[in-house]
């Protein structure tokens, strides 16, 4: 590296409104910054880089102090000015986080945030985020769909357009819910940005600190972390044998909640589906007290044996069904496109709600997707994924059956991404993932789904994100670390921390 070859290249203007000093200080952070200049490197003396850069030598200093004051550089009194090590960061002079408004502060976050985050790195194998396989994104249809003469690029598509969604997009979304049994119209639909960006303006719309909602137990993280974050008080609906009515008549009568969240159809995190009957009781008694129901169904397309029954949605009598949907998990997640399927006055308020964090969702994914239902691509992209999924999840049962047999039990689910497993006593499913993480496989403990602290010998495993042969390396793995005795005690909350994957 020539670093006087570096200095003329800067291209420094007198005339420039920006001082000179600020000038070089910048073009200098640039090559720090891109790694043109390493760090270490030892940076010539004031004198020199003023001569070079034909500026003064106040100018020269100016600029090196500005790249201490950004801790991109540090002086050492008698040797010199060196470039510091990449990444190393500024000493905070602004207390951000006393600044920072009291937040609710979810144990959960930082796990939900990894999840996110490292879901398909090199060589682990993650049985832990919800996620399709990319293999299996549909890249071929969306180039093509992206070439056929018929899909022209319109300028108009690519400014602002209604909050509410691209318009052609509400009107394919809403063909194509039709015939899957969703009733919709255009109007009933709100694009958001991802189905979590829907919970959180129906949070942001119904919810005030202490008001209650009433969940099933165990359910979906992020749905957690929307309604607590809003300072909502959550009332848990166990689970055992779908939904218990008289504990939610109970909790209708006794606390009057804002909203009933459910996940009716392969729920997250346990692959249930709530039968019609269950259904139809569910939404007498809802009718009954005017209750809310908010339906989250991102996975009811990924059925592998019978087409599930029908949506709350199509079985409401009352209007109290608000719906979501996703392409997150029949797509893929990238497209951060959702939408919320309610009463028009709520779309209305939903709206204006979104407006506030967000002008409207991308447009480009938007019109992307509107083509790729106008086409018609969708039935057969859910074919393959379909007969792809069940694939995989016979093998990761089988895997569990063989390897993991004496210390897992589970029941095997009808559609959606995941198992749902219980861990014999005496393993423990919190050290069971320290040790496999270790190892390179991850799973999310039961823990995450519980708002109240239960204590879970359960733990989530998802088949959807690899192939067969490393589903089955994966569960090997862990059957060898249950045989090799991974004890400990359950955790009992989650706010005593939980393990980062
Ligand atoms: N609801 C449920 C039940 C989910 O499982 C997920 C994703 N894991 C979401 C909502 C959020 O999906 P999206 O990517 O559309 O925000």
């Amino acid at each position: 590296m020539d670093i006087t070859k570096i200095l003329t290249s800067f291209k420094i203007d007198p005339k420039s409104t920006l001082p000179m000093y600020l000038q070089i200080a910048n073009c200098l952070a640039a090559k720090i910054i891109d790694l043109h200049i390493p760090s270490g490197t030892k940076l010539p003396p004031e004198r020199i880089l003023s001569q070079t850069l034909g500026v003064s030598r106040t100018t020269a200093i100016n600029a090196y102090k500005l790249l201490e004051d950004r801790s991109l550089v540090s002086t050492k009194i008698g040797s010199g000015t060196y470039v510091t090590a990449a990444g190393s960061s500024p000493s905070p002079s602004i207390p951000w986080e006393q600044l920072f408004i009291p937040q609710y502060n979810s144990p959960l976050s930082s796990l939900l945030r990894t999840m996110v985050a490292s879901p398909t790195a090199e060589n682990a194998i993650s049985l832990a985020a919800g996620m399709p396989d990319p293999a299996l994104y549909p890249l071929d249809i969306i180039e093509s769909a992206f070439k056929r003469s018929n899909y022209q690029l319109n300028a108009a598509d690519f400014g602002h357009i209604h909050t509410e969604g691209y318009q052609p997009l509400r009107h394919s979304l809403s063909k194509w819910l039709v015939k899957t049994g969703v009733p919709s119209r255009p109007d009933n639909l709100l694009i958001v940005s991802g189905s979590q960006q829907g919970l959180y303006l129906i949070v942001k719309t119904f919810i005030e600190p202490r008001d209650y909602i009433v969940v099933e137990s165990p359910t979906y993280l992020g749905a957690i972390q929307a309604f607590e974050s809003a300072g909502a008080r959550v009332l848990c609906l166990p689970q055992t044998n779908g939904y218990d009515l008289s504990m939610l008549e109970d909790y209708l009568v006794r606390y009057r909640p804002k909203l009933f969240y459910t996940i009716p159809t392969f729920q997250n995190p346990t692959g249930r589906v709530a039968s019609l009957r269950e259904r139809q009781d569910l939404i007498r008694l809802a009718s009954r007290h005017r209750l809310v129901i908010i339906e989250d169904d991102p996975y009811s397309q990924l059925y592998y044996n019978q087409q599930p029954p029908p949506t709350l949605k199509a079985l409401d009598t009352y209007g109290g069904v608000i719906y979501l949907g996703t392409f997150s998990k029949i797509l893929f997640p990238g497209l951060r496109i959702g939408w919320v399927n309610a009463p028009h006055s709520v779309i209305n308020r939903l709206a204006q709600e979104k407006q506030y964090i967000d002008l409207h969702s991308n447009n480009i994914a938007q019109t992307f997707l509107n083509t790729f239902l106008e086409e018609d691509y969708l039935p057969g992209h859910l074919n393959t994924v379909r007969t792809e999924y069940k694939k995989r999840r016979d093998t990761m049962a089988n895997a569990l059956k063989r390897y993991c047999g004496d210390y897992v039990n589970f029941e095997l689910s009808e559609g959606g991404f995941y198992l749902w497993c219980t861990i014999a006593p005496p393993a423990s499913p919190t050290e069971l993932l320290r040790q496999s993480t270790a190892a390179g496989v991850s799973f999310v403990p039961g823990e995450a789904f519980y708002t109240n602290g239960a204590i879970s010998r359960e733990i989530r495993l998802c088949f959807a994100t690899h192939n067969e042969s490393r589903l089955a390396e994966g569960i090997r793995l862990l059957g060898r670390i249950l045989a090799s005795g991974c004890t400990g005690t359950p955790s009992a909350s989650p706010s005593t921390g939980l393990p980062i994957i």
